[in-house]
């Protein structure tokens, strides 16, 4: 997201810009809802690619339930939400094939003074004027300009998934009408919302309802365990739909049954393919070396609870492409990437030291 969203900005601004991607044969969506922030809808509207009222759902209230399933507050607030598939393909959309280059993975950065040398898996190389690295939050390229950052984990993890709304059962689809519904119970937090279907579509026969569930599994072992997919992998940081364990979904299902309102109860019971990722904080002290710039997930990944990530990748791409436009010569540029590092690092910290004091008073 935050390559495409630079990319976009800069070659709006005038800039001669390629992709390099990683992944050979498109990416795989993790399917989940994103909470889309309003900087990302007007960078959709500002850059032609989609009109807000289209990708996005919308909610006009905000409800707290009891372990009962009665409401326990009931607030005004508006909220709008896309979903990651549907964003990224519009995004993908308006960037030209010809300079999205999959298959290419960076194993190597120069960061000179006046130009960044990139290198690929296989040996060949691609010299820039600038070169952005939005690789996320286990960027490998970090460790090349930066040593030190690693991800800390927050102790606790994110149990995902998502429901075609068409499937949803009886009384759930009524609760979430036009409603931002949470849980709070001791140690966890469930929210969910009604999200576009696949292909941004908002009818109630394309939406999907996304469902997040904060849960403090327990010690080290339990989330390692967790951890593990069904083919015996032991991964670090998450498990993608489809590969949790059978026991472990059975666990799932089991625990939502015993500590959650029905609704939710009957929410991840009708989920297919739930997914499970660890939380983590990560910072870095700069996102300027040279001519390379560290942005999104690559540079600093602030909780789910502020809704920032994706928000935070428009705006860090944003940022660059109104910083580039100095119009004038290189110290200027210089001192337009040294100032927009200093500006996002500020931002990115802020975010980050949000998401521990909203994670501490959610998990405890
Ligand atoms: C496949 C996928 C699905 C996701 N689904 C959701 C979701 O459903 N809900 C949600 O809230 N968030 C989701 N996210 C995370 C969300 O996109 C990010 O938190 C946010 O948009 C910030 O984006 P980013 O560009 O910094 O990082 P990311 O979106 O993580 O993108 C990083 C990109 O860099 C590529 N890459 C990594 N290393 C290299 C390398 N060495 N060389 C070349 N390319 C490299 C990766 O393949 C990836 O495409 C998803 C991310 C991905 C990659």
């Amino acid at each position: 997201m935050g390559g495409l969203f630079t990319g976009i900005a800069l070659r709006a601004a005038g800039h001669d810009v390629d992709v390099f991607e990683r992944a050979s044969d498109g990416l795989q969506s993790r399917g989940a809802g994103i909470v889309a922030q309003s900087n990302v809808r007007e960078f959709l509207e500002t850059h032609g690619i989609a009109p807000p009222k289209t990708l996005t759902t919308t909610t006009s209230r905000r409800q707290y339930l009891n372990r009962d399933g009665s409401v326990a507050r009931d607030l005004t607030e508006r909220m709008a939400f896309t979903g990651w598939d549907a964003l990224y393909r519009e995004l993908r959309d308006a960037f030209p094939d010809a300079r999205y280059h999959t298959g290419r993975r960076t194993v190597d950065v120069d960061p000179g003074d006046d130009r960044a040398v990139l290198t690929f898996e296989g040996g060949s190389t691609v010299r820039a004027d600038l070169a952005v690295v939005a690789e996320g939050g286990r960027s490998t390229t970090r460790d090349r300009l930066v040593s030190g950052v690693e991800p800390d984990p927050a102790g606790y993890v994110a149990w995902r998934g998502v429901v075609p709304e068409g499937d949803l059962p009886d009384g759930v689809r009524e609760t979430f009408d036009d409603v931002f519904v949470f849980y709070e119970g001791e140690d966890e937090l469930i929210l969910g919302y009604l999200i576009p279907g696949p292909e941004g579509g908002t009818d109630p026969d394309e939406r999907r309802l996304n469902w997040v569930w904060y849960d403090d599994v327990g010690g080290e072992s339990d989330r390692r365990r967790l951890l593990t997919d069904e083919g015996g992998e032991s991964n670090e940081f998450s498990v993608p739909p489809g590969r949790l364990r059978p026991e472990v979904s059975a666990e799932l299902l089991a625990a939502a049954d015993d500590r959650l309102p029905s609704v939710f109860a009957d929410l991840v019971a009708a989920t297919d393919d739930a997914f499970v990722q660890t939380i983590y904080d990560l910072t870095v002290p700069e996102m300027r070396f040279g001519r390379v710039c560290l942005l999104g997930d690559a540079a600093f990944v602030a909780r789910p609870h502020t809704a920032a990530g994706t928000a935070k990748a428009a705006a860090d791409g944003d940022a660059l492409a109104d910083a580039l436009d100095t119009g004038g010569d290189e110290p200027r540029i210089e001192d337009a990437l040294r100032k927009w590092s200093s500006d996002r690092v500020d931002e990115g910290r802020r975010l980050v030291e949000q998401g521990i004091r909203m994670g501490e008073g959610y998990i405890g």
